[in-house]
């Protein structure tokens, strides 16, 4: 088997329930091979999908970690687009556009790409606007689309089947001067090296693992240079992190979280926070001449 970044010879290190994972032997990129067929996907990717549905006391501060979180990830953007007036921002992944919905609110004119219908839908009505199309970013118009200044995707690159080809659609339609922000998980992360293999980011709907060197190199051959790679921090709550616990559970710490939220006031459950857990921010330009 031969890598996707760097072309050496990769090789097996454990399942991930029945999917083998296996890591290059030169840039330590992982990934499942083979990937999970469409209908064990489409079976994962169900409405239940994502937390929060049902409760509206939970979504209520599931919004309000949401919002902190983007408007902590805008800041990050607009250091990179310095002049740059009502910047067109498309994100790919939208799912029901909350994001989108706090870039609308700072200035930027939004557009967004999302598989799932019933999210598109969402979306649409909570930005008031058709800005958000449904399908996958291959099979859509780049005619269509047009160009952005900054396209951003949040925990979608290590879900895509071709990250080279996927990144490569970007490119094309991202300005000459154009910014795209990726948030993904990273395997130079602490929480990568502390829970190894029970590593809660390790799931069959995660077909790629990056660190900061081997995504470099990916960006590199899409034709996109890096600029900045950093820990990903994102806005939660105690509460929040225990029902990921519950859901998706880690020895050891499944079990201390689920009595923590037994013995901690709801008011510090509730409590928001900035954590820095598993991911990383990359921040990379349209390449203009292929020099590096
Ligand atoms: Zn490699």
């Amino acid at each position: 088997m031969i890598c996707h970044v760097c072309e050496s010879e990769m090789r097996y290190r454990f399942h991930i329930d029945i999917h083998p994972l296996y890591r290059c032997t030169v840039c330590r990129l992982e990934c499942l091979n083979p990937q999970p067929g469409d209908a064990v996907l489409r079976a994962i990717y169900d409405e239940s999908y994502f937390l929060g549905s049902g409760d509206s006391n939970n979504e209520k501060l599931m919004a309000k970690m949401k919002k902190s979180t983007a408007l902590g990830y805008l800041e990050l953007l607009n250091t990179h687009l310095v002049g740059v007036e009502n910047p067109r921002l498309l994100e790919v992944g939208c799912g029901s556009g909350d994001f989108l919905v706090t870039a609308k609110e700072q200035g930027y004119s939004v557009a967004g790409v999302e598989i799932s219908r019933a999210a598109v839908r969402d979306a649409n009505r909570k930005l008031e606007e058709k800005a958000v199309m449904q399908g996958e970013l291959s099979n859509l118009d780049p005619e269509q689309l047009g160009k952005f200044d900054c396209c951003v995707l949040f925990d979608v690159l290590e879900h895509v089947r071709n990250p080279l080809t996927f990144l490569g659609n970007l490119k094309n339609i991202l300005n000459d001067s154009g910014v795209c922000f990726v948030v993904t998980p990273s395997l130079d992360s602490w929480s990568a090296k502390l829970l190894g293999r029970h590593w809660m980011e390790y799931k069959p709907e995660h077909l790629f693992y990056f660190d900061e060197r081997n995504i470099k190199s990916l960006l590199n051959h899409a034709g996109l240079s890096p600029v900045s790679i950093s820990p990903n921090w994102k806005v939660l709550n105690f509460s929040y992190i225990n029902s990921h616990m519950q859901k998706f559970r880690v020895p050891i710490l499944s079990s201390v979280s689920s009595v923590l939220s037994t013995l901690l006031p709801r008011k510090l459950r509730e409590q928001n926070f900035r954590i820095v857990a598993s991911g990383m921010n990359v921040l990379a330009n349209k390449r203009q001449h292929r020099s590096v």
